[in-house]
């Protein structure tokens, strides 16, 4: 074998090491991977792209959707037509003296199984009223949906959630506040309220919304939809443990 010949077969085989050692370098790191992808926990897949499926193979947990301050003869149909669109049942807290006039749309918010509970007559801190006239606008609010439903009202939320021990105990109503505050009616704006409220919910959350805007309308179906794709139910309040 001549000098030449020799110098070109000792790269060759120098070259054939380099790629074998790559490849085992590669094959391992593979292994690796799959070793990891396999053991990665979560109710999602990571898709080849590296983004999330977005479904959920167990269920998320169970929130509530609460709207305050209706029935509003401008958003409250639209509302309900969105959550029968998506199956969805929610909480609605009615003020009495919006209640005349929109008896149509309570009646079909029983029917098609929303909770509907007491908010008040006229949205005052009834802990600024005298207890007796703060019980009867609350009776009379509860007297208002049993005769437009058939059903006494068993839940109530006070405005501005300001209560006391007195009202408490006067009122034959379990009184229901709320864990995640969408603050959509000073937000009035969709993004915002939509994020709010997704950066803050999980398991067991009563979100708190108001169905007298067009942005807090929209921003409820945004947030369904995109909870409803992770894997949660949307229950009403009393379908929720309250502590
Ligand atoms: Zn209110």
């Amino acid at each position: 074998m001549d000098k030449r010949l020799k110098k070109m077969t000792a790269i060759f085989f120098l070259a054939a090491a380099a790629d074998l050692f790559l490849a085992a370098v590669l094959l391992a790191s593979l292994a690796r991977q799959r070793a990891e992808g396999a053991a990665a926990p979560g109710t999602g897949r990571v898709v080849e792209d590296g983004g999330w499926d977005g479904l959920g193979t167990e269920e998320a947990g169970a929130v509530a959707l609460t709207f305050d301050d209706g029935p509003n003869a401008r958003y409250t149909e639209a509302l309900l037509d969105g959550l029968k669109e998506r199956e969805v049942r929610a909480s609605f807290f009615l003020v009495g003296q919006c209640i005349e006039g929109n008896e149509d749309t309570v009646r079909r918010m029983a029917e098609e199984g929303h909770l509907i509970g007491v908010h008040c007559m006229e949205h005052r801190d009834l802990t600024r009223e005298s207890e007796e006239e703060a019980v009867r606008q609350l009776m009379d609010t509860a007297a208002m949906i049993g005769a437009v439903t058939g059903r006494m009202p068993e839940y109530i939320r006070p405005p501005f959630g300001k209560w006391s021990s007195g009202l408490q105990e006067a009122v034959p109503m379990e009184t229901v506040l709320w864990s995640v505050d969408s603050l959509d009616w000073k937000l009035q704006d969709t993004d915002r309220i939509v994020q709010r409220v997704l950066k803050d919910t999980e398991d067991g959350d009563i979100i708190l919304m108001h169905d007298e805007f067009q942005t807090s309308v929209e921003a409820a179906m945004e947030i369904i939809d995109n909870l409803l794709a992770k894997g949660y139910t949307f229950v009403t309040v009393d379908e929720l443990t309250i502590d």
